[in-house]
């Protein structure tokens, strides 16, 4: 006996996971749409310097949890071959970790920002790939809803970007108490190298009490080690030097118009100095939202920035862009926590039952002609008796089931049962459609 299983940190999305995922679209859309972004989808492999450029070499993300992809033909090579260095970079290929440097990569071989034109602003929906430690709302394949800006700088569309986020995160019905939104100013090439170095510094005073992981990072991205994943280096990097006490006086005042901006629209946020997100391409305006409950150690559910730096890393001109990226399943964790379900009730359908297997006929024509007029139509394929029909349009969660008798073809009618109300009622077939029109308005 074969005994196949999903792969470790994957999930079957189907049933009630299906609908909130795609719940989970649509209010993305509703909101989104009223900003101006329309739905791009980029392939969910990419050329693998897409992403070793545009995320970076020094990342985690890159260094060790890329999902490499090879077509038989180019693994046997790699196999016998030992290495994949014979293999062209066309050849080289990954599973995306993330949407954004597959976004930068589309943005330049389609001309999204053509010189002098408006900021294209787009969002995208769909898996993303990551060679993790697998645990709660840490998974090998998670869904992303990812928005990007391209060819601006000001700070105002900063506001909006995270504005749209926290309504989105409202609209999926979490509070003001469920999360908490975290800001902060990364700064920009001016002021960052200073800052880096300084920080490098700092770490090298503690490097013998902090991971190994943590010494190197001194040396290939120190800012990196606010992010450390072990407690004890964190809680050294609370007393490193703070880019907010270092930021150019461009980025200073960016930031204040960021904060002045989303003070205007009543945003609450708290600001975290030690905030610095995990890639590469960041700098100015960083932020993160976290649940404040149900995902465990893994709060954040949400969280972006600006990436002025990224379009030249993957081979574009230099294009100012900011995005952010929510992960479905965090949310879904802190939804759960706090009741909420974005799944909603199965959908309900009309029930199309008969008395005898000779009306099979009768029934599947009804059935076509429901289904014109919009009704989620079923029937019974396995000759049950009617009470077994019953049950099924029970479980089917049908609001109506239309009886097809003898007595009912002859007069050209129909029996509608009301399944909630157990009541029977006889309708000409003719008006059997603007009938369960009125029984689905009074169910609902
Ligand atoms: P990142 O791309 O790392 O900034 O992540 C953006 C969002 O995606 C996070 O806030 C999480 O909600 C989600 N996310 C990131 N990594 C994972 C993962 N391995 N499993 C599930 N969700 C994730």
């Amino acid at each position: 006996m074969m005994d196949l299983h999903k792969p470790k940190g994957t999930e079957d999305l189907f049933g009630k996971s299906m609908r909130a995922w795609t719940n989970m679209q649509r209010i993305a859309a509703k909101i989104f749409d009223r900003y101006g972004f329309d739905l791009i989808e980029t392939p969910t492999m990419e050329q693998l310097d897409v992403f070793t450029h545009g995320i970076g070499t020094s990342t985690d993300v890159v260094r060790k949890e890329m999902f490499r992809v090879f077509s038989g033909a180019n693994l046997t090579r790699v196999l016998e071959e030992g290495s994949d260095e014979g293999l062209k970079a066309a050849q080289r290929l990954a599973l995306r970790p993330e949407g954004t440097a597959g976004f930068a990569r589309a943005a330049i071989e389609n001309t999204f920002v053509p010189q002098g034109g408006a900021p294209c602003k787009m969002y995208y929906a769909g898996p993303m790939f990551r060679g993790e430690d697998v645990q709660k709302g840490r998974l090998r394949e998670f869904h992303q809803i990812g928005v990007e800006v391209l060819g601006a700088e000001e700070p105002a569309l900063d506001a909006e970007v995270i504005i749209m986020l926290m309504q989105f995160f409202g609209e999926l019905g979490l509070s003001k108490n469920d999360m908490v939104l975290k800001i902060n100013s990364m700064g920009d090439a001016t002021c960052r190298p200073s800052y880096r170095d300084k920080v490098a510094a700092f770490i090298k005073t503690y490097e013998s009490d902090m991971c190994p992981e943590c010494k190197k990072r001194a040396d290939t991205n120190p800012l990196r080690a606010f992010d450390c994943k072990n407690p004890h280096c964190r809680e050294i990097m609370q007393g490193a030097p703070l880019i907010s006490d270092m930021l150019c006086d461009e980025c200073a005042a960016h930031y204040a118009a960021v904060k002045r901006y989303l003070d205007e629209a009543n945003i609450a946020y708290v600001e975290d100095p030690t905030l610095v997100r995990g890639l590469d391409y960041y700098g100015r305006t960083v932020f993160e939202v976290e649940a404040t409950s149900g995902v465990g150690a893994q709060s954040a559910i949400g969280g972006g920035g600006r990436y002025d730096g990224l379009m030249e890393l993957v081979g574009g001109k230099p294009t100012p862009g900011i995005g952010f990226a929510v992960g479905f399943e965090r949310i879904m964790l802190s939804l759960d926590a706090i009741g909420i379900d974005l799944a909603g009730p199965a959908p309900s359908c009309i029930y199309v039952a008969k008395t005898s297997e000779s009306l099979r006929d009768e029934v599947f024509n009804l059935c076509l002609a429901l289904r014109k007029e919009g009704f989620r139509t079923e029937a019974d394929y396995q000759n049950r008796s009617l009470k077994s029909q019953f049950k099924q349009a029970d479980k089917l969660n049908a609001i109506a089931c239309l009886v097809l008798g003898e007595d009912e073809v002859a007069s050209h009618t129909v029996t509608v049962r009301n399944m909630q109300t157990h009541e029977q009622t006889s309708v000409a077939v003719k008006d059997v459609a603007d009938y369960l029109k009125s029984v689905q308005q009074e169910t609902h």
